[in-house]
């Protein structure tokens, strides 16, 4: 028998992984899931608490999307759509068409989270090149937020703000312009809610009035910024964002690869102040995280600016081998009969209620507990040496990842983000698994706490 564990050591390398680490202990080896909860090669069950890095929303192994992908194996597995065209990706098409806000009118399919925002950034690039009647060149930048994080491909690295991540690259990246984060809990703008008045737009507004002539897009997450240690946006705030850009004219670019399919309590994020941005980016999520695809939806302004004469060359100059795969199609398709037949969105609404609960009851008042934020399915859980005064452990002390072992020893599978412990559950966690999801997670922050507590400093 191969032994996985060992074999994986010698040729694997892992995605952000300090692989001299991970060569020093025996890699969990998942085998298989059913529902929320995985298994190890010896059999031991694991609650899958961060949805399997977001993209599990009905449980694995749900049978129609299951059935759906065996159904379209028969058929076919890979057809290329450079020439011509699939029954089910122009199914799913219509279907994320009719979803999304109505602005959006045109489907780019590509294969993961970073392809999406590619896909947009360059979409939103050579619109202004190449719109009738008014070309606009000079709009060839954008504006991202402070700890943004749109993906690992150099152009979503352009557009991202984790310097943890990102600084190594900057002088591979193309030039963006940054603007504050609105995060109440460490206000860029050093006010207090409710009494600010959402002064956190200010700072946006003067990159719009200083810079809007040479920018082409403003890239948000909208609602919750996930990878920063997901920070929840003050309510209001993106709906007044939006018409900002509608005003200075800067195309709204919403990120919705994590945000996306439910995770904070609708579809869609941008659903909730009724925001219709003018590129929105799709993925994770979109398949019931069974297979890696993505789609970047477009505006039909967008879109009417790339047609023309062959020979004019406006043509979107873009794709992937596996563009509109029809195995991730059909997955995606069956997915979105799940949210319909199964009304996930009304069923999550008390589960989403029930995680709050619990995490507040058990962790609200915790020493080391710095803030607790998110919104929906999406928690996050800030741990500090010292919240009174805003002191952070060591980022040696590793103590997010110290967290996320202890919480695996319990039974429980997260992945912290530095020391921000984060509960992305699938959509279908019910209310005794969110129980003990959160129970365990939070025996494991006190262990850990404990421990650092005791060590020299
Ligand atoms: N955008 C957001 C908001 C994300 O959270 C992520 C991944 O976490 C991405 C883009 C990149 O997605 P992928 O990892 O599928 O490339």
């Amino acid at each position: 028998m191969v032994d996985t564990g060992s074999t994986d050591r010698r040729v694997v390398w892992h995605p952000f992984t300090q692989m001299a680490d991970w060569q020093r202990q025996a890699p969990l080896v998942i085998t298989h899931g059913r529902g929320c909860q995985l298994f190890d090669e010896s059999g031991r069950g694991y609650l899958d608490g961060s949805s399997s890095i977001w993209v599990n929303l009905h449980g694995h192994q749900k049978a129609p999307i299951d059935r759906a992908i065996r159904k379209q194996l028969r058929k076919v597995a890979h057809t290329t759509f450079l020439g011509q065209t699939n029954p089910v990706a122009v199914e799913l098409a219509e279907r994320l068409v009719a979803l999304t806000p109505d602005r959006l009118t045109r489907v780019f399919y590509s294969d993961d989270g970073s392809t999406a925002v590619e896909v947009a950034l360059k979409m939103a690039f050579q619109y202004w090149q190449q719109r009738r009647p008014d070309p606009r060149p000079d709009k060839v930048r954008f504006l991202r937020y402070d700890n943004a994080y749109h993906g690992d491909t150099v152009g979503a690295v352009s557009v991202g703000g984790v310097d943890r991540f990102h600084a190594a690259y900057r002088p591979l990246l193309f030039e963006s312009d940054e603007i504050p984060f609105p995060h109440c809990h460490r206000c860029p703008v050093g006010k207090q809610q409710p009494t600010c008045g959402l002064a956190c737009l200010e700072p946006v507004e003067q990159a719009l009035q200083t810079g809007a002539d040479r920018t082409a897009g403003l890239v948000v997450e909208p609602l919750v910024q996930a990878v920063s240690g997901i920070r929840a946006m003050p309510d209001g705030y993106l709906s007044a964002l939006a018409e900002l850009c509608r005003r200075y004219e800067v195309l709204l670019i919403a990120d919705e690869v994590a945000t996306g399919f439910g995770r904070t309590g609708t579809l869609f994020a941008c659903e909730q102040e009724q925001v219709a941005p003018d590129l929105m980016c799709l993925s994770k999520g979109i398949t019931g995280g069974y297979m890696p695809l993505a789609a970047t939806l477009a505006s039909d302004v967008i879109y009417q600016a790339f047609l023309g004469r062959y020979d004019e060359f406006r043509t979107f100059f873009h794709g992937h081998s596996y563009t509109g795969n029809p195995l991730g199609c059909a997955a995606a398709v069956a997915n979105l009969e799940v949210f319909e037949k199964e009304r996930i969105i009304d069923r999550i609404q008390p589960r989403i209620r029930h995680l709050w609960k619990r995490v507040r009851a058990r962790l609200e008042r915790h020493n080391n507990v710095a803030e607790i934020r998110g919104r929906g399915l999406m928690v996050g859980i800030e741990l500090q040496r010292d919240p009174a005064s805003d002191t952070a452990y060591p980022v040696a002390a590793q103590v997010g990842n110290r967290v996320g072992r202890a919480a695996q020893e319990l039974g429980v599978l997260i992945r912290p983000i530095g020391d921000t412990v984060v509960l992305v559950p699938a959509l279908a966690m019910s209310k005794p698994q969110l129980s003990t999801l959160v129970d365990r997670v939070a025996d494991a922050i006190e262990q850990v706490t404990d421990e650092q507590a005791a060590a020299p400093c």
